[in-house]
């Protein structure tokens, strides 16, 4: 199917109506794009996009109208059904590529995927009963990790398997649905690489990122991360490796852990494992928004439209904040400081556990 260059005035579609479809619409707009969102609920995208849609995923006379209204499709999450993916790329182009989306949206096949490559990940079994968990507990060990295959998010969908767990009453927590067990890694820091590829396969990452979780949740991202100049290189180069085998174009993240251990010759090693992907723009790229030339929102946009990629280059180190339930309450006096470059998603309810914007800090070389 030949499809004509998307060119500034033109709509793009984005499925889903978060925060990040929120900022992309933002980016979108700076470029001269209109974006028309796609969700089966009204959220903070639609305030900023020049159409929305609000039609469930398997509405096939709604998914035609928007395909028919835009020149490729996106998306902002990646639950999005195979069907959607699939009937939306017989009409229109969509980035990242439906393959791309089936083989992040399941742990195992993610996994396998990257062992495939060479890329090391944490020793995982395939659990499909509690027959198959007692047996990769034995294998793995405890403490060890239960993670539903698929629609697991901020800690959701997973459960820690310590010395005296119950298997089935951990299998059955979980919905009995298909999980992995993962074994424990030791890790010191987690980071990621947030990177983009275009689809003549240009390839352009961001610093790699340091991480840190509350309750399960990105808290803090500070970049560069500290780490050997060798590991931030591994890092970007398995980033660069699993975007083309994906054939991928747009921008992805790469969460990894950092395993510090000293060899017998009393040398510091730093060892990357992969713990996964994700098909999209990530939290722990907000960053790029005010810490870099080009942000990662734009670059998504850029290589989704075959526009050249931006630069990545950074306006000094960085610190983002997320504004996580009742943190947003602060806003004004956040406003107030110097420095502080604040962003509200304009979600209403600061309900727990809700991310409601963030704060990034340039710290000036
Ligand atoms: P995930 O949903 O896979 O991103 O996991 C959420 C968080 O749980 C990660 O950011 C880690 O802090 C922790 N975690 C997940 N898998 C492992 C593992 N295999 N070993 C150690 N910690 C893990």
């Amino acid at each position: 199917m030949a499809h004509e260059p998307v060119v500034p005035g033109d709509t793009i579609g984005i499925l889903g109506s978060g925060q990040l479809g929120r900022m992309l619409a933002m980016a979108a707009a700076r470029l001269g794009i209109k974006t028309h969102i796609y969700c089966p609920e009204s959220g903070p995208a639609f305030d900023v996009a020049a159409r929305h849609t609000m039609a469930a995923y398997d509405d096939d006379a709604a998914l035609a109208a928007f395909a028919a209204s835009v020149k490729v499709v996106t998306y902002e999450f990646e639950n999005v059904p195979a069907h959607t993916a699939e009937f939306l790329a017989q009409r229109v182009p969509v980035h990242p590529n439906p393959r791309a989306l089936a083989t992040t949206q399941d742990r195992l096949v993610e996994k396998r995927f990257l062992n495939d490559l060479g890329i090391p990940t944490a020793p995982f079994m395939d659990v499909t009963d509690t027959g198959a968990l007692a047996h990769a507990v034995a294998n793995l060990g405890r403490p060890s990790i239960l993670k539903t295959r698929r629609f697991g998010y901020d800690g959701k969908g997973q459960v820690m398997i310590r010395e005296g767990s119950d298997l089935t009453a951990t299998f059955r927590s979980l919905g009995s649905a298909p999980c992995i067990l993962e074994g424990l890694v030791r890790f010191s820091r987690e980071v990621s690489v947030v990177a983009a590829r275009s689809a003549d396969g240009g390839f352009a990452a961001f610093a790699l990122s340091e991480n840190q979780h509350e309750h399960h949740i990105l808290s803090v991202t500070r970049a560069p991360a500290p780490a050997l100049e060798l590991t931030a290189a591994e890092a970007m180069s398995m980033t660069g490796r699993i975007a083309e085998a994906l054939d991928y174009v747009g921008v992805l993240a790469v969460e990894m852990f950092l395993v510090d251990d000293v060899g017998p010759d009393g040398v510091l090693r730093e060892t990357l494992v992969v713990n996964e992907i994700a098909p999209r723009v990530h939290n722990s790229g907000h960053w790029t928004l005010d810490g870099a030339v080009t942000s990662q929102f734009e670059q998504h946009i850029r290589a989704i439209c075959g526009f050249p990629l931006g630069s990545t280059r950074m306006h000094g180190a960085v610190e983002m904040h997320n504004l996580i339930g009742p943190d947003v309450l602060a806003w004004r006096d956040l406003m107030a400081q110097p420095g502080a470059c604040v962003h509200l998603y304009g979600k209403h309810e600061a309900r727990p556990g809700r991310k409601m914007g963030h704060v990034t800090r340039v710290l000036l070389p």
